[in-house]
Order: C-alpha cells, then sequence, then structure tokens
C-alpha cells in the first residue's frame, strides 16, 4: 500500500488528507495531522471520499469524449483530437462571425488554481473576451466585494487559529456544524478551552449551529443590515466604539454615524422580527469582548444586497477595533475548495490575474505586459446571471462550462434551462457524466477529479495546499488544465492568431503555477517566495509570501494600515434594504435555503454514496407546525412548493427550526433527483447591484397539499 497527501476537495476549510492507495485503487483516506486547517480530523464528507472513488461509483463517471451533431440525437464517442478539432472550429467560427464576446467560459471553485488561471488566460489573452465567470459568483462574490469597499483588498483579515484566541465568536449566516464541520469542532475545542466565550449566531433559523449558541437571533431573511446597523447604534450610545482605532486607521465613520441614528435597538426589532433586549446584548458582547471574531458565509453573500450586508459586519469590527489582533477581526468562510484561488488569478468576468480590476486600465496594461498580448479587452464580461440571460437571447452563441453543474445550481433553473437549450454549441468538461448539465452538452469531455488531480488549492484562511494525485485517472479522463491548453492551442492556430504557441506553452500544472506566481508580485497576495518545492518540504503556506520571506502571513493588517490610496479603512454606510422578493398574499412562505451534513453541492460526488443518504435521504420541506395545521397538512405529506418560476413537488416535515411563515429546502437536490426541477426553480435570479451575486437564500413560494 502507498500514501499520497493531499487535499480535501469538498469546502473552503480545506483540509489535508492522507489518501491510501493500492495497485492503482484508492483503499482508504484519513485526515492529515500535519495540515494546520484540521490537525487530522475529516468530517463524514472528507472521510468518505475513498468511497466515492472507488471503481463502482464509476458508472457516474464521464469517461470519453461524447459528440452529437444536433441537439436530437444521442452523443457517441470521439476521439480527443476529433472533439478539441471540432470545438476550436465551432468557436473559431462563431468568433469570426460574430465577435469574441459571443463566446463564453462559465468555470467553477472546484477547479484548481492552475486550471483557473489557463481557462483565464484562455478567455481574456487569446479570444479577447471578459465573459469569464464562474459559480463562484454563486458563493463569495459578495464577500469579495465587501472586502474591497472596506478594507481595499480581498483578503480575510483571520485565520483559523484566531478561534483559539477569540473571546466572541460572532457567526452570521453560516451553519457552521453542517458547512465547515472541521472548522465548528476547533470552535467546540476553544469554547472547553474558554468558558467564558460568547457565541452569537445570525440565521433565521435554529441551525445545529445557532442551537450551540450562547445568543441566537433568529432575524427575518435579509434584514442584517438593520441588525449590524441597530448593533453599533448601541455601541455609540453606550461609548463602546473605539474612537482612537476610528480616528488613526479609518475614514468616513460621520456619515456611517447618520445613518446608524436612525436604528435604534427597537426600531430595527420591528425589522428583523427578534428582541431589542437581544440586539443590544450582542452588541455589548461584540463591542466589550478583548477580541471579538466574525464569520459568516452565504446567508450574507447570497442576497440582492449581499455586498452591504457583508459591509456593515465589517463596519462594526473597524468602529469596535476589533481587527488585526490575535481572536478578533471579520472572516468570510469560503463555500467552495477553492473559489479563493479563482479570486486569485482573476478567474471573473470583472478581475484580473492577481486582484486586479478589469476597469482599471494600469492594471489592465500590466496584465497584457505580463501575458505578452497587445491588451486586454476593456468591456465587461458577463457575470453568471447575466451570462446565462445572454446565452437565452441569443447574444452569447457558445458556453464552454467546465467543473459546475449550472442546471442544477443556478438560480430560475427555468432560465437557465432555456439558455442551455437555445445556445448553439455547450461543451461540457466534467467528472461525471450524470449531472443535470451533461444532458445538454453537444460535447461532453471528461475530467479527472479528487485523487486523479494534481495542482492547488487556497482555502478560506489564504492557505496554499497541494493536491496531489494518488492513481491514474479512468477511462481517456484528463486534466482540466490540459484539456483547456490543448484546445486553447488548436482554437489560437483556427484563429490564426501568431502569439498562439508563446501564451500556452505549459509542459505541466508547476510551470502554470510559475506563471501566476510571478503575476502576483507586488500585488497585496505576493507569493514570489512560495514554490511547489516550499509546498513540499514545508507544507501549506498562507499568503501573503513574497520573495525572501520565510513564512505566510497568519494575520494582515496588524499594522493598521490598508491597501487602499489613503491607508485607511472605510466604512460604509448601507441603508437596509428589502429582500429582492418579499412575501405576499399569493406567496406568503419565505423560503430559505441551505447545506445538509453529508452532501456537497448538486450531489454529482456525495450523491453516488448510500451512507452519505442516512442523514437525511430525501429533500424535505421544513415548516413549522402552525403552517402545517392552517393548511390541513400532516408529517410527511407531499406538497407542492410553488414561486412565481416554478414548483417542486417534495414531502413536508414539521419543524421548529423555522418560526410560522418561513420555510426551509435543502439545495443539493436537482432535476435528475427531483423530477423536472431541482430547488432552484425556485429561487431568484436578482442580483447584487456591486458584487452580482444573486439571492439564492430567499424566494416567496406558495405550499399546498399535493
Ligand atoms: Fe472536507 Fe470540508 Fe469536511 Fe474538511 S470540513 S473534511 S474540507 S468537507
Amino acid at each position: 500500500m502507498a500514501e499520497t497527501k493531499s487535499t480535501c476537495c469538498y469546502c473552503g476549510v480545506g483540509c489535508g488528507v492522507i489518501i491510501e492507495h493500492d495497485e492503482g485503487v484508492i483503499t482508504g483516506v484519513r485526515g492529515d495531522p500535519q495540515h494546520p486547517a484540521n490537525f487530522g480530523r475529516l468530517c463524514t464528507k472528507g472521510s468518505t471520499l475513498h468511497l466515492t472513488a472507488a471503481p463502482n461509483t464509476r458508472v457516474a463517471r464521464a469517461l470519453y469524449p461524447e459528440l452529437r451533431a444536433t441537439r436530437n440525437e444521442a452523443r457517441s464517442r470521439i476521439s480527443w483530437d476529433g472533439a478539441l478539432d471540432h470545438a476550436a472550429e465551432r468557436f473559431a467560427a462563431i468568433v469570426r462571425e460574430h465577435g469574441p464576446d459571443a463566446v463564453a467560459f462559465y468555470i467553477s471553485g472546484q477547479l484548481l488554481t492552475e486550471d483557473y488561471y489557463v481557462f483565464n488566460k484562455l478567455a481574456k489573452g487569446l479570444i479577447g473576451t471578459n465573459n469569464v465567470d464562474t459559480n463562484s459568483r454563486l458563493c463569495m462574490s459578495s464577500a469579495v466585494a465587501g472586502y474591497k469597499q472596506t478594507l481595499g483588498a480581498d483578503a480575510p483579515p483571520a485565520s483559523y487559529e484566531d478561534i483559539d484566541h477569540t473571546d466572541c465568536l460572532f457567526i452570521s449566516g453560516s451553519n457552521t456544524a453542517f458547512a465547515h464541520p472541521i472548522v465548528f469542532r476547533r470552535i467546540e475545542d476553544a469554547r472547553k478551552a474558554n468558558p467564558a466565550m460568547k457565541l452569537i449566531v445570525v440565521d433565521p433559523r435554529r441551525t445545529d449551529t445557532a442551537e450551540a449558541a450562547d445568543l441566537h437571533l433568529a432575524i427575518l431573511p435579509g434584514t442584517d443590515i438593520a441588525l449590524y446597523n441597530a448593533m453599533l447604534h448601541v455601541m455609540l450610545w453606550e461609548g463602546w466604539v473605539d474612537e482612537a482605532y476610528i480616528a488613526a486607521h479609518t475614514e468616513g465613520f460621520d456619515a456611517l454615524r447618520k445613518v446608524v441614528r436612525a436604528y435604534t435597538p427597537q426600531m430595527a426589532a420591528g425589522i428583523c422580527g427578534v428582541p431589542a433586549a437581544d440586539i443590544e446584548r450582542a452588541a455589548q458582547w461584540f463591542a466589550t469582548s478583548k477580541a471579538t471574531l466574525s464569520m459568516y458565509c452565504q446567508g450574507l453573500n447570497q442576497s440582492s444586497h449581499g455586498t452591504h450586508n457583508n459591509a456593515a459586519l465589517i463596519n462594526l469590527h473597524l468602529a469596535s477595533g476589533h481587527l488585526g489582533r490575535p481572536g478578533a477581526g471579520p472572516f468570510s468562510l469560503t463555500g467552495q475548495p477553492n473559489a479563493m484561488g479563482g479570486r486569485e488569478v482573476g478567474g471573473l468576468a470583472n478581475l484580473l490575474s492577481a486582484h486586479r480590476d478589469l476597469a482599471n486600465p494600469q492594471h489592465r496594461a500590466e496584465v497584457a505586459a505580463l501575458w505578452g498580448v497587445p491588451d486586454v479587452p476593456a468591456a465587461p464580461g458577463k457575470s453568471a446571471v447575466e451570462l446565462f440571460r445572454a446565452l437565452e437571447s441569443g447574444e452569447i452563441k457558445a458556453a464552454w462550462i467546465a467543473c459546475t453543474n449550472p442546471a442544477q445550481s443556478m438560480p430560475d433553473a427555468a432560465q437557465i434551462a432555456r439558455a442551455l437549450d437555445k445556445a448553439e454549441f455547450v461543451v461540457v468538461q466534467e467528472a461525471y457524466a450524470t449531472t443535470e448539465t451533461a444532458a445538454y452538452a453537444d460535447l461532453l469531455l471528461p475530467a479527472t477529479t479528487w485523487g486523479e488531480k494534481t495542482g492547488t488549492v487556497t482555502n478560506s484562511e489564504r492557505r496554499i495546499s497541494r493536491v496531489r494525485p494518488a492513481v491514474a485517472a479512468p477511462g481517456e479522463a484528463r486534466h482540466d488544465w490540459a484539456i483547456a491548453v490543448d484546445f486553447a492551442r488548436r482554437l489560437g492556430h483556427a484563429l490564426g492568431n501568431p502569439l498562439t504557441d508563446a501564451l500556452f506553452p505549459y509542459a505541466d500544472e508547476e510551470a502554470i503555477w510559475n506563471e501566476h506566481r510571478e503575476t502576483t508580485r507586488g500585488r497585496d497576495l505576493d507569493i514570489t517566495g512560495l514554490s511547489y518545492a516550499t509546498l513540499e518540504t514545508e507544507g501549506p503556506q498562507q499568503w501573503p509570501f513574497p520573495s525572501g520571506a520565510g513564512s505566510g502571513k497568519t494575520r494582515l493588517y496588524e499594522d493598521g494600515v490598508f491597501p487602499t490610496e489613503s491607508g485607511r479603512a472605510k466604512f460604509v454606510a448601507a441603508e437596509h434594504l428589502p429582500v429582492a422578493e418579499p412575501v405576499s398574499a399569493k406567496y406568503p412562505i419565505a423560503l430559505t435555503t441551505g447545506r445538509l451534513r453529508d452532501q456537497w453541492h448538486g450531489m454529482s460526488r456525495t450523491g453516488t454514496l448510500a451512507r452519505l443518504f442516512a442523514h437525511e435521504a430525501e429533500p424535505l420541506l421544513h415548516l413549522n407546525q402552525a403552517d402545517l395545521e392552517r393548511r390541513g397538512l400532516a408529517e410527511g405529506d407531499l406538497v407542492r412548493v410553488s414561486s412565481r418560476r416554478g414548483a417542486v413537488i417534495v414531502k413536508v416535515a414539521a419543524s421548529d427550526s423555522v418560526r410560522p411563515g418561513q420555510a426551509f429546502l435543502p439545495m443539493h437536490w436537482g432535476a435528475n433527483t427531483m423530477g423536472g426541477y431541482g430547488v432552484n426553480v425556485l429561487t431568484v435570479s436578482a442580483f447584487d447591484p456591486y458584487s452580482k451575486q444573486p439571492e439564492l437564500k430567499h424566494a416567496a413560494v406558495q405550499v399546498e397539499k399535493y
């Protein structure tokens, strides 16, 4: 038996794993005791990774390239050369006839940093379109915009070890116990070691995380800003703000002070649906603890005002001086395993390499020089929702979808289905042939996955870890970066671009990483001092790690200097706004969606393992007993849940985790498992004006007996 160190592929905790394998078969997995993210621990998902890699789960795998000539026929097997030549010819023809913005790439926070880098360069450097967006748009883009508006850079300032040093942990919009279980184990340990530590949880539902809290603020969906503004109001009234920190390190506080004047605890209690006394207590614990750490996730991000949700929470840290010290700071928990890495290489429609902004002419010129191309196009690319709307309207004609399942995961799933139906040419690059999106593929390209892949990922605490292969890929599956490079070379030649070979010279993933590393020189995430060799000998490292540094940084902004023009952090004077789709007489229930403990995303991997259904075997609509009685429903009845966009049929469960007038449905089940459409046929595609992240967390629905 042999052993290979790698990283769990499921979530942004980024746990280290040791893969046990024998004669080309993965036989076991255990936590890596030396990895700083988990110190040997794994959750139910991570500890069963080897079972999802077993040969009998390969019925779900895409093994060979498959192509169909028309939409009405089944795909049939084709060689890699045939597949990629065909794709290059189709893309080249569309680009020649309609221009570069008629094609688009929709990629994934599940890709490795090296994969991401190549796709970004292929779109922006070779084809000349910024139409490259990713499912990270559904995940962390509001956290990105929130950090940039307040602290000046997309850089989570804290680390997991701050959990051990905090006296007050403020978890908002995150069921950490289910979605980031190993972080939650660390929180449990910290509370045992420090029984005086306060845990405040803000969540409309009484989740397992909320159950553990000293104070649970069960706010109404979408009312976060009113809560945070009221907490700041209390801090000001009581003299709990850190005037010295505000004066020395921030700007814009006067405008915020004026805004929060109206947010009395009583006023916010009316908006948020929680007692004013609880708001006052939360403000006291947050402001007066020795060190306050906040952790937050999709409850803040997946909102039509997600950026200001983030900014309003960061305001509290700046106002109380809880930042840049052990145990203190705002800390976004990344949903996907490599949403951070994707942001680092600029793999979004509005970003460029190394946290550069597409809208900045100097940044475009810097990237063009690094890549050796005349320019990078200035026109903004389409974000996820916009991209699929443009596919439906015909503005975008061809889409290349890699390592993600938008037919299941995007909001307003019926619109996504129409878009994929309308597209002239859809390429799906996937490890699994069974996803909802694979059904729309004109060309299906088999990709490697966990246990077979090689490269790097970055977790929530800015820590870069190696992903290593333990076994060979099944069938003819290839690495994502290699598929993208092979396609790029063929497309570049088909378009007659003389720079093609120079743009994509990579022999292996390390060559890509080295090029990416050079783009970070002098930037906030500078990793010019880090190499594959260092990761090999020293293990996972946090950024920044500039040339000459002996180690990365655990904590940012310890000197109170921020990467803004003035060097000061900025307060954002945000006002409360309603959800995009308020409840109404016809749709009177506020639906929230979220994760279960043992499933991951659209279940393409976790759904192959019966054991992971033992916790929750099927999608259940959680409804308060009062709403069941009002509708004459009993536990287990089939109900029709409908929104303005579509309906699903599911069983109902009585649950006191939601208040009357609210419901919860897990996000994992899609059309393949629910018949017709999955949960996202209900959700709304309205998005935040800054981050363009859609409001996946809330929709107005009706619930009726089926
Ligand atoms: Fe994997 Fe996340 Fe579980 Fe760690 S917490 S084992 S990264 S799923």
